[in-house]
């Protein structure tokens, strides 16, 4: 697929950063489940935390093909580092399409320049892929709103320091009225629970957030109240392109180390890259990297063409990638032999990280039910 000039930047120098000063550190922060700071501040650096942001507003005003070149570059160092970026840029894009002029400025420039890190917070213990289920509520107060619930599988949990919370209000009659509001870390009445132990993604602090009568202004809200269903879909593409950008670093990275081992392990006397059975595998490998590229890309443009962008391209792009790496990267490992099953590799790493990709931002059954009814003619929810 033909790339600008600058998408051709962006991909090269996110695929330097994940390789010289991601990748080396990936290894440390899944082992000890930590945040990638270091990681995030030479994002900062290079200006990709404000990738999608408008030149205007302080960021680099590039288009949603870039946001996906940049997170499969960071993601081929370290899958959490992109997960942690995409949940920030997810924020970042929903600031722009639905903010007040006064979040914009108060909010934009932070978190572009790394000094503060967004989450999203939507699941519950009670609510995943059921939206409609969210309880948590806000209670009016005069010029405020009295929050209380408990969000848990947040990306950047405690390390995060602005939060996109959905919920619903006192003002909400159906399970859809649900409305979104900014919490900033420090709001007294918001505090952290326990933090998951999460088999793979380890470094992006997935965990409980607890709101006890907190308090929160009105002005907060992202929008209108009631109104989250209608200013979502000009942020939630970003997070199915990000899940997917995810996962093609993933399994790049996964299908590099297979190609080099298959060229340098000998078995029985040659390399076991002269047997047919690991020929075959390299040969899978990159034909599902490329066809999930494909439709990864080509839904990332189509996200920025003509308004509204038809969500199947993005329904596809996200399903087919997240199921590719974990396909890919378990090949990956097959050719490794037993040394793939050890930590001492990457393989396994890549195994556990990318299994994560088919629960979050959707989960595959979901999208394929949305799909498959899409493709009848029927609305999709
Ligand atoms: C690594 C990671 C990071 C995450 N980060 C965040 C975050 O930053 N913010 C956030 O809000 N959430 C986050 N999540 C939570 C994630 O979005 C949820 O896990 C996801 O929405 C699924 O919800 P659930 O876990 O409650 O599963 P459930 O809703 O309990 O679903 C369980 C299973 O049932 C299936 N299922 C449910 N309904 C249907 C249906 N109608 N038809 C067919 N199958 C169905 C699902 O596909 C799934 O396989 C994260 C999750 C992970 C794994």
């Amino acid at each position: 697929m033909n790339l600008t000039d600058e998408q051709k930047m962006i991909q090269e120098t996110a695929f330097n950063i994940g390789k010289q000063e991601l990748a080396p550190r990936a290894a440390d922060v899944d082992r000890k489940g930590s945040y990638p700071r270091d990681g995030l501040k030479k994002l900062a650096e290079t200006g990709f935390l404000g990738i999608t942001v408008p030149k205007i507003l302080g960021g680099g005003g590039s288009d949603s093909l870039s946001f996906v070149l940049a997170t499969e570059g960071i993601a081929r160092g370290c899958a959490s580092t992109g997960l942690v970026f995409v949940t920030n840029g997810i924020v970042a894009r929903a600031l722009v399409a639905a903010g007040s002029d006064e979040q914009k400025s108060r909010l934009l420039p932070a978190l572009t320049a790394g000094h503060r890190i967004a989450a999203f917070a939507a699941t519950e213990p009670v609510s995943g892929s059921n939206p409609f289920a969210i309880a948590t509520k806000a209670v009016r107060d005069r010029d405020d709103f009295v929050i209380n619930g408990t969000k848990n599988f947040i990306t950047s949990s405690e390390e995060a320091e602005v939060y996109l919370v959905v919920l619903r209000t006192d003002q909400s009659k159906s399970p859809a009225d649900l409305s979104a509001i900014i919490i900033e870390k420090g709001t007294p009445g918001f505090s952290f629970g326990k933090k998951e132990d999460t088999m793979g993604l380890r470094g992006s602090s997935d965990g409980e957030l607890i709101f006890q009568n907190c308090r929160v202004p009105r002005a907060n809200l992202l929008g209108a109240e009631n109104g989250y269903l209608a200013v979502m879909p000009r942020f939630a593409g970003l997070s199915m392109l990000g899940a997917a950008g995810i996962a093609l670093g993933i399994a790049q990275s996964a299908a590099d180390a297979a190609i080099e081992h298959a060229k340098t392990r000998e078995v029985a006397g040659q390399p076991i890259g002269q047997y047919q059975g690991i020929q075959y595998l390299l040969a899978e490998m990159a034909i599902s990297i490329a066809a999930a590229r494909e439709l990864t890309y080509s839904a990332a443009r189509q996200l920025d063409g003509p308004p509204p962008p038809p969500p199947l391209p993005l329904y596809m792009a996200k399903l087919y990638a997240t199921e590719m790496a974990i396909e890919v990267a378990n090949k990956a490992l097959q050719v490794h032999g037993g040394t793939g099953y050890s930590r001492e590799l990457p393989l396994e790493r890549h195994c556990r990280d990318a299994r994560g990709l088919t629960l979050h931002f959707t989960p595959s059954e979901m999208l394929k039910g949305m799909l498959g009814k899409m493709l009848m003619g029927m609305p999709p929810f």
